[in-house]
């Protein structure tokens, strides 16, 4: 039987890129952290600098090099702060300022490197704490020669709609903070968005740069996004036998499924060793021939369903696909579309890679 399969539809992912670079006039930011949120670092920001992408943004300074040896003419922007200067200087890495003390204790260090002041807002993973803070940092570089190309914040709240309106809160915070740096330095790059906060607001006033990582990956961000959308990837196996249980019958470890009649399974060859979360699997459900059917079990290779008659051996079995896209899960509380992507099992699935047509 054949195996398990993940297809990466890099023609979508090229697509999506070009729409938000013509949205914006150019000012996108690709961010490929995680291995491109699992898609594979490499194809993917082949397939965005194909689409015009030249600055991408990543968590790890592995990932980093990794860009820097594919492309020279690129801006790659490390989101975590790093003391490797050495390295930071050699693969012309634009990092992220922690804070003032880590301005004030590099001084000399921090030379011949380009610098992102990063803004905490209510994220408060890194970053400037008040406008003070950014200011001195600000007047610190001057003094010493210390290029700050960037300044950026990342919304906590962008994906969620709450009563207070928490995220147009950190908004006005942010572009309040922003303005009052705008006055004393000027800056190459200005970003804060994510693929909701653009979604809702578009690119925001006196920003040069979206900074995107799922909505390229084909997933909407929230349920009610008016954005057009490729979706991506495609998730599928094979019906590999179909079982008939009797009243009272199960099947699966510790009977995890009990027929109350008589019933039609389908044994599927994939698993959560294949990187299917438990939760995708509960009440929920998978697409055999452009319909649906409930899943009722999970093991670590194989998964179960309740067929009918119109499902025969080796058919094809979606969990997630075009008519069958992961944000649906995600609305409907399986979990956030990066941790249903991010969790996909590139070493037992077989991963073929749909290349940009034309
Ligand atoms: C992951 C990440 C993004 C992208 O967020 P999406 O919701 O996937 O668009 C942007 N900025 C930072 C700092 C991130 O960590």
């Amino acid at each position: 039987m054949e195996n398990a399969k993940l297809r990466i539809d890099l023609g979508a992912i090229y697509k999506n890129a070009t729409r938000v670079l013509k949205e914006t006039d150019g000012g996108l930011i690709a961010v490929v952290k995680n291995n491109a949120y699992n898609f594979g670092l490499e194809r993917a920001v082949e397939t965005f600098y194909k689409a015009g992408v030249r600055v991408f943004a990543t968590t790890s300074l592995k990932e980093c090099i990794k860009m820097r040896d594919l492309y020279e003419d690129i801006t790659i922007i490390s989101l975590n702060p790093a003391k490797e200067f050495d390295l930071l200087r050699k693969y012309r890495i634009s990092t992220a300022i922690a804070n003032l003390d880590f301005v004030k204790n590099n001084l000399e260090d921090m030379k011949g490197i380009s610098w992102q002041l990063e803004w905490a807002g209510s994220m408060r993973r890194s970053g400037c704490r008040s406008k003070e803070e950014m200011s001195e940092i600000l007047s610190l570089a001057r003094d010493n020669n210390i290029d700050i190309e960037g300044v950026w914040t990342h919304f906590s709240w962008a994906d969620e709609f709450d009563q207070d309106k928490t995220y147009e809160r950190e908004r006005e915070i942010w572009l309040d903070a922003l303005a009052a740096a705008k006055r004393v330095h000027k800056f190459k790059f200005i970003h804060a968005q994510n693929s909701a906060s653009f979604a809702r607001d578009g690119l925001l006033e006196d920003h040069s740069h979206v900074r995107l990582g799922i909505y390229l990956y084909g997933c909407l961000p929230y349920r009610e996004c008016p954005k057009k959308i490729d979706h991506a990837i495609s998730l599928s196996a094979r019906v590999l036998s179909i079982i008939h249980l009797d009243p009272g019958q199960s099947i699966g470890y510790c009977s995890s499924f009990v027929a109350k009649e008589p019933t039609d399974l389908a044994v599927i060859n994939m698993g959560y060793g294949d990187g299917l979360l438990r939760s995708r699997i509960r009440g929920h459900d998978l697409e055999i021939n452009k319909r649906r059917y409930p899943l009722v079990s999970l093991m670590m290779s194989h998964s179960v369903a309740i067929i009918d008659e119109a499902v025969t051996l080796g058919d094809e079995v979606y969990f997630y696909g075009h008519d069958i896209p992961v944000h649906e899960y995600t609305f409907k509380g399986v979990a956030s579309n990066s941790e249903q992507i991010s969790v996909l099992n590139h070493m037992s699935l077989d991963v073929d890679y749909i290349e940009i047509d034309g």
